[in-house]
């Protein structure tokens, strides 16, 4: 019988009954470059650790099983799985992707993978028709859903039926949700990309990236690619990914809680113009989401009256940390203008809707109380300082 999903965080399936390791229940940390073969021609299954090492195979396994993958490789960041994704693609091949992705994404595809010969159409796939983008140089879709910071919601069911008429991989970026909450492999997608620094760590403290793919032509390349280029996750780094997937499912429910509980705190706040949380009934997407997804994750986005303002919370805010990155156990407040989409072009930024007036929060794991309090302070300190007290 297929286990369920808090279960496969904490033990992987073939580990039952295995006596290895002198009973740790805890994998060890293999930290070592090369292993020692037992005679000529012969191998313990691992060579250097460049290409296997018995901790990141562990972990890899253990990816594998919550996105439902035949593999799963893991990286030193999200950005060195996505570079080896590319390396999939040879000039002349085109992709579309999503106009609102993370920054980091869009930097790479316009500097360097299109350096390499590589195109890219970028639009928006949760609105416009992309069959319509559709040429025979064609290879692939690249989507995030919800989107950063956006929160549009793509159907990858609907897409990957698209995608499988015009023979084309489509890649879904899931780390806003994260296994815990969406598998786009059951939808139908090839690969599945992942920023293991959020979510799957989710403490802040350690960068890792992830490709599963459910197809066996695309695991050998990604094993030949992965071996050859050298991304391959540190064992220790491996450890503390292991270690954080472990507490995965409660973490995500109650970060999503907490982010229920702000968004609608947030809806009643005058100063407050949009708040963009896939959760609730008023999101465009809401239908989608309960049809493709087991819940709504805890990154939320609001939209405040002036500028001015927004700076003023970020400056402001005492218990929520004003920095960049997601899905640690801390909430952070991030400013997208200037942080995450720096790099993104003004007229593509604002097309996107991501104005100077956009904040977006990673909601974490302390008591929604005091986080709605902290909001709340600086909410009030900043209307007195800007606007004295008076209505604007
Ligand atoms: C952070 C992030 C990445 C990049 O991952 P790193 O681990 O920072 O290299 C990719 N996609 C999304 C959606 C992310 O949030």
């Amino acid at each position: 019988m297929e286990r369920n999903i808090n279960t496969k965080c904490i033990h992987l399936k073939e580990d039952q009954g295995n006596n290895n390791h002198y009973g740790a229940i805890s994998f060890p940390i293999y930290q070592t470059a090369t292993f020692a073969h037992p005679g000529v021609g012969q191998s313990t299954g691992y060579d250097y650790s460049r290409l296997q090492n018995p901790t990141r195979e562990h972990l890899e396994k253990i990816v594998a099983s919550l996105e439902s993958g035949i593999d799963a490789l893991a990286f030193s960041t999200g950005m060195s799985a996505i570079s080896a994704l590319m390396e999939l693609f040879k000039p002349g091949d085109h992709l579309i992707v999503d106009a609102d992705l993370y920054g980091g994404s869009i930097r790479l595809f316009n500097s360097i993978s299109s350096k390499n010969g590589i195109d890219f159409t970028s639009i928006d796939c949760c609105k416009e028709d992309v069959k319509k983008y559709i040429t025979d140089k064609t290879k692939a879709v690249y989507i995030e859903t919800p989107t950063n910071p956006m929160m549009n919601v793509t159907d990858i069911a609907a897409l990957s039926k698209i995608a499988k008429e015009h023979k084309l991989m489509l890649i879904v970026d899931n780390t806003f949700l994260s296994p815990y909450f969406q598998n786009p492999l059951k939808l139908g997608a090839d690969v599945v990309v992942h920023s293991g620094t959020k979510y799957l760590g989710g403490h802040n403290d350690t960068l890792a990236g992830f490709l599963v793919t459910s197809r066996e032509d695309i695991s050998e390349q990604l094993r030949f690619n992965i071996k050859t280029t050298g991304g391959g996750l540190a064992p220790f780094d491996s450890w503390l990914i292991m270690r954080g997937i472990k507490t995965l499912g409660v973490r995500m429910e109650r970060a999503q809680s907490n982010a229920f509980k702000i968004a609608e705190w947030l809806e009643k706040q005058k100063p407050v113009t949009k708040v963009i949380y896939p959760g609730l009934k008023t999101h465009p997407a809401y239908e989608i989401m309960c049809r493709q997804s087991r819940g709504f994750g805890a990154m939320l986005t609001f939209e405040v009256k002036s500028k001015e303002f927004a700076l003023s919370i970020l400056e402001k805010v005492k218990l929520i940390q004003y920095a960049e990155s997601l899905g640690g156990v801390e909430t952070l407040i991030t400013y997208p203008t200037t942080q995450t989409h720096a790099d993104v072009p003004e007229d593509v930024r604002l097309k996107n809707g991501i104005t100077d007036c956009v904040l977006r929060l990673s909601v974490g794991i302390e008591d929604a109380d005091d986080l709605i309090n902290d909001l709340s302070d600086a909410f009030e300190k900043t209307e007195e300082e800007l606007y004295s007290g008076k209505e604007s």
